[in-house]
Order: C-alpha cells, then sequence, then structure tokens
C-alpha cells in the first residue's frame, strides 16, 4: 500500500489525487498531497506510475502498512520504480512492446470460432 510522499520531490501537481481510484489523498494545503485514508488504499500502483516526479513509493505488501525510510528507498531505487519499470518519464522507452500478454488474447480470438462451433455441434450422446 501507499506509504510515502516525498516532499523533496513532489511537484504539487495533485495528479496522484486525480488518479487514485478510492481517494486515498486529499490535497496538501502547502501543496503536497496527504496520504488521507492508507486503509483504502488497493495497492494498484496508479499513483507511483503517473506520479512525473517519482515521489511516492507503493509497498506490494497489500494488507498491511509498513515502515519506510525515504534516504533507505532512494538508496534503493525504489522511489518511482514502478514507473521506471514502465518505460514512463523522461529519458525513458516504455516496455510495452516487452509484454507479450496480447498475444494471449489474440489466440482467444483465434479459437473463438472453433469453440462456437464446437457449442452448435455437440458430440451424441454414447
Ligand atoms: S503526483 Fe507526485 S508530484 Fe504530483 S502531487 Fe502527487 S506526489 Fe506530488
Ligand atoms: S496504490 Fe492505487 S489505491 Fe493506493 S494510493 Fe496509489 S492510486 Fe490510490
Amino acid at each position: 500500500m501507499i506509504e510515502l510522499v516525498s516532499r523533496d520531490r513532489c511537484v504539487s501537481c495533485d495528479i496522484c489525487v486525480k488518479v487514485c481510484p478510492t481517494q486515498v489523498f486529499d490535497p496538501g494545503l502547502d501543496g503536497v498531497p496527504v496520504i488521507a485514508r492508507q486503509e483504502d488504499c488497493q495497492t494498484c500502483f496508479m499513483c507511483e506510475a503517473y506520479c512525473p516526479a517519482d515521489a511516492l513509493y507503493v509497498a506490494p505488501d497489500a494488507d498491511h502498512p509498513v515502515q519506510v525510510e525515504e534516504s533507505a528507498l532512494i538508496a534503493a531505487g525504489k522511489l518511482g520504480k514502478y514507473r521506471a519499470s514502465l518505460g514512463w518519464g523522461t529519458g525513458r522507452v516504455s516496455t510495452a512492446q516487452q509484454d507479450d500478454s496480447y498475444r494471449i488474447l489474440a489466440l482467444s480470438e483465434r479459437l473463438a470460432p472453433k469453440k462456437a462451433a464446437a457449442a452448435s455441434h455437440p458430440s451424441a450422446p454414447a
């Protein structure tokens, strides 16, 4: 779940406030969003993906909050890591072409007529 908003990195764009599907953030009075309802976080990583400043950290544990230290996250390259893994951001190349899951959809479309034909001509009972 969401664990950190970096005050040093945040550029106060409020994109995270807008993209979060469960309204976890409140806009901050000083421009830095506040994690107001952490328990509502779905660990979907959308905020981290869309944050243009790599200022957010979503921990992979979806069930429990974990203690994090910003300096340790930075040292480990974990701030905005999900965005980086997507290849989103200045100077990065999208990794979408490395995702082969579209092949599953294509295969399912190819098999659909065969399934329909099999359903309309069931085998005779023995
Ligand atoms: S998306 Fe990132 S930079 Fe924008 S307000 Fe949220 S934390 Fe700050
Ligand atoms: S991980 Fe998803 S649900 Fe959690 S704060 Fe970010 S956008 Fe909201």
